[in-house]
């Protein structure tokens, strides 16, 4: 594994690097409140709602019945003349590709953004086997340029400002690039151009797997997914096993779920549906298309109190809305996946020992459940989580501490009275608010808020005294 900042750091000390970034605290809310009222304002005249419910059945009634599905995309892959790979695991998903691309004597590949190749952290070893590795997608491409990693699902540089973006451009230019968005984003094009049409091996994700007809859906707003794709010799599609749909009509309700929610459109720029390698009449398309089917933690999961989040479509919208993600961004968050569905999957894919502190990075203000288009509770998942660190004795020392003593002062009713009429007469004559502001790991909250006056005669002594 490469540089790991989840093992290395804490969710806090990431946290406080970030919040040290001006431009981020307002860089974040601006665009993800801009996909936000695009959904509100696109889907206006349309009956989300419904959507949402039947795209929230739909995956639920998938994954409740997984292996079947799966079993019916692999034969109508088959069918198709698609070779399909399955991985257990990162390192035999990396292993299949390697593997492939060596059969292939590839020595470029390009790259569809993929949070399953982030996942399996598929770059690195590509790269050690000495091929030449490019991302397509703008944002990704940047990404790689700066040797950064994505902070969103879908704006991987929502991080970064324009001029970051011109200097790492310009870098590659080896000339001052103009502060002019198509400016830049034309010299990304003519350089990326030159990748296509030399690559050898094009790799890409999976928005969907449809069964029926064994095809793989991409979803872009940039023409690289088709490019890649189409271009080289050979494609290699990454796909998580929980993206299977069982039929193309459920794409009808998927689709605008995803970009809806991802980006406020009705639809995207481009939908790509693959469902073969080149046909023996065709003039183009690749000679192989090949998919690895990559479990990764997700099979564990079925059956449990956390099957509802392989319903997740990888919107981001979660992110969009979520008060923690939007201050602190995805890097904070230490891995792959940030905001409240990364609070959720990365203990659940890399252990309470790694991940175990993030679902304490939520208010529990509910917002994503009210934004996800197909309705994880993800609230409920994350007090899942917390609970299970408390189980399995994760928690670190003080928490578990103020928390023995906490239930110990609460679990009667005369410690209650006692602890409470104490707590609310120092709350009354403002001492907690004084020691609150000088010192403390609340000290910076208290900076900017009153604690709430106590009523003089509480609720609980109000029945005995009437
Ligand atoms: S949990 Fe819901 S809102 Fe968040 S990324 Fe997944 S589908 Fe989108």
């Amino acid at each position: 594994m490469t540089h790991d900042p989840l093992t290395e750091t804490t969710f806090a000390e990431r946290a406080r690097e970030q919040l040290a970034k001006p431009f981020l605290r307002t860089a974040v809310p601006r665009a993800t409140d801009h996909a936000a009222n695009d959904l509100r304002a696109r889907f206006a005249d349309h009956d989300y709602e419904g959507l949402r419910a039947r795209g929230a059945d739909i995956r639920s009634a998938t994954i409740a019945d997984l292996q079947t599905h799966l079993d019916r995309l692999v034969a109508a892959f088959a069918a198709n003349g698609v070779q399909v790979h399955m991985a257990a695991d990162a390192a035999q998903a990396r292993a299949h590709i390697r593997r492939i691309c060596r059969d292939a004597g590839a020595r470029r590949v390009v790259k569809v953004k993929s949070m399953a190749t982030e996942e399996i952290e598929l770059n690195p070893a590509l790269i050690a086997d000495g091929l030449t590795v490019t991302e397509t997608d703008l944002g990704e491409y940047v990404v790689q340029l700066d040797n950064d990693r994505p902070s969103h699902i879908i704006a991987p540089i929502i991080h970064k400002t324009r001029e970051e973006v011109r200097q790492s451009l310009s870098r590659v230019a080896g000339r001052e690039l103009p502060d002019d968005a198509s400016e830049l984003t034309g010299f990304a094009r003519e350089t990326l151009r030159d990748a296509f049409m030399d690559a050898d091996v094009g790799i890409s994700g999976a928005n969907f797997g449809v069964a029926e007809s064994g095809t793989v859906v991409l979803v872009t707003n940039e023409g690289n997914g088709r490019m890649s794709t189409s271009m080289p010799r050979v494609h290699i599609s990454l796909m998580g096993i929980e993206r299977v749909l069982p039929r193309l009509d459920d794409l009808a309700v998927m689709l605008p779920l995803l970009t809806g929610a991802g980006t406020g459109q009705l639809i995207t720029t481009y939908v790509t549906m693959i469902s073969g390698p080149r046909g023996t009449n065709e003039p183009d398309g690749p000679e192989q298309m090949h998919v690895v089917l990559l479990d990764n933690g997700r099979r564990a999961l079925l059956g449990t109190e956390y099957q509802d989040v392989l319903h997740c479509i990888r919107c981001g919208a979660c992110q969009n809305v979520c008060p923690v993600y939007r201050q602190v961004g995805g890097h904070a968050y230490g891995w792959v996946y940030g905001g409240p569905i990364g609070a959720v999957l990365t203990p659940l894919f890399r252990g309470q020992q790694d991940g175990g502190e993030l679902p304490q990075a939520s208010s529990l203000c509910g917002a994503c459940d009210d934004i996800c288009p197909v309705k994880i509770p993800l609230h409920d998942l994350l007090l899942r989580l917390r609970r299970q660190r408390v189980d399995e004795g994760a928690a670190p020392f003080k928490e578990r501490l103020v928390a023995s003593v906490w239930a110990w002062a609460w679990s009667s009713a005369w410690r209650y009275r006692i602890v409470s009429g104490v707590a609310s007469r120092l709350m009354q004559i403002g001492w907690v608010s004084r020691v609150l502001a000088r010192r403390g790991p609340l000290a910076g909250w208290a900076l900017g808020r009153s604690v709430p006056m106590p009523a003089r005669r509480p609720f609980h002594r109000r029945r005995s005294d009437d």
